[in-house]
């Protein structure tokens, strides 16, 4: 089945018609993910790795630090892969800078947003995200999945240690540690679509999955695998991360809360919180997993693939978009 089709059976109710959305009418796509980092990684300010003390469950009550990985820098990351997409592809123009002015017209203007003075002094107003992010909280405390890495320069004896003018030996000092992230540290996360349409559907969930790398600068960067547990739709919006985050740490048995954590039992907690929420919401919601979500998630693998068969005729025919001529 094409992905279009896919998209109309399967969610049709609760995405947007083709005009614009300007007023919200209540269609949410929640995309619940895990994301493990593949490397030592660095997310962090100035002064360090960003940590929150937060309750460890909802049934247990311990509290710890926990490492918060951004939203501001993960849709930052995400959204740069998108346009990247888009301009391989001719979908935006030269005039759209993301640090600069924005063109308000293209794809990842109208999904994403910008702020009134990011379109520059001639356009009034701008135009809210209608990606609802969160920061996501990393399942174990940060004492179990952080470290400090010293870079020690060594001597030309390639040692610490070295003559100084009196030909005594001296230790040298190390020139800087830097606070990491450990490689398998699993984070769950959230990404929350508002009112969206069927190609800006596709076009999130494809920059979810097709960005490895996170973070500002190339060296400082960690690498990142998102795995899609789940996507559900529904008329308001049911999850919060750090709910999530507190209920797969109840589930998962105490001796099981190591680093690094085993794939398949948080995938398992997660979900299995995903749908005890779930249970209790007030409201309508379809929930896709296991076997529709891997077709799902299939079509839309496929659709970047090979991008020229539909997926930019869905983006070209977006109401409301000007960045593309005829
Ligand atoms: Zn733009």
């Amino acid at each position: 089945m094409a992905l279009k089709e896919f998209l109309e059976e399967n969610l049709g109710d609760f995405f947007h018609d083709e005009t614009f959305p300007i007023k919200p009418t209540s269609r949410y796509i929640s995309i619940v993910l895990l994301r493990k980092t593949e490397s030592e990684a660095i997310f962090r300010t100035d002064e360090g790795i960003t940590q929150e003390m937060v309750t460890l469950g909802v049934v247990d009550e311990k509290k710890a630090s926990r490492v918060i990985f951004s939203k501001r820098k993960a849709i930052a990351v995400e959204r740069r892969k998108g346009r990247e997409f888009l301009r391989l592809h001719n979908l935006i123009k030269e005039a759209c800078n993301i640090n600069g002015s924005m063109c308000g017209e293209c794809m990842d203007c109208l999904v994403y947003g910008y702020a009134a003075a990011e379109r520059g002094g001639s356009a009034a107003g701008g135009l809210k995200s209608r990606v609802l992010a969160e920061n996501a909280y990393s399942i174990l405390p940060a004492s179990e999945i952080t470290d400090v890495r010293t870079i020690n320069a060594l001597s030309e004896m390639e040692t610490m240690s070295e003559p100084n003018d009196k030909g005594e030996l001296q230790m040298r000092e190390s020139l800087a540690s830097n606070e990491y992230v450990k490689p398998e540290t699993h984070f769950v996360d959230l990404e929350t679509l508002r009112d969206v349409r069927p190609a800006e559907f596709v076009y999130v969930l494809g920059n979810i999955l097709r960005t490895r790398r996170y973070g500002a600068v190339s060296s400082r960067m960690g690498k990142i695998k998102n795995n899609i547990v789940a996507i559900v739709a529904s008329d308001s919006e049911p999850f919060s991360c750090l709910e999530l985050t507190k209920m797969v740490w109840d589930r998962l048995e105490p001796s099981m809360r190591s680093h690094p954590l085993d794939d398949r039992l948080v995938e398992e907690a997660l979900l299995d919180s995903a749908k005890t929420i779930l249970e209790h919401h007030p409201g309508r919601y379809q929930l896709f997993t296991d076997q529709k979500l891997g077709e799902l998630l299939k079509l839309v693998t496929e659709a970047y693939e090979n991008p020229s068969v539909e997926l930019i005729d869905m983006i070209k025919n977006l109401k409301g978009l000007k960045a593309v001529e005829g």
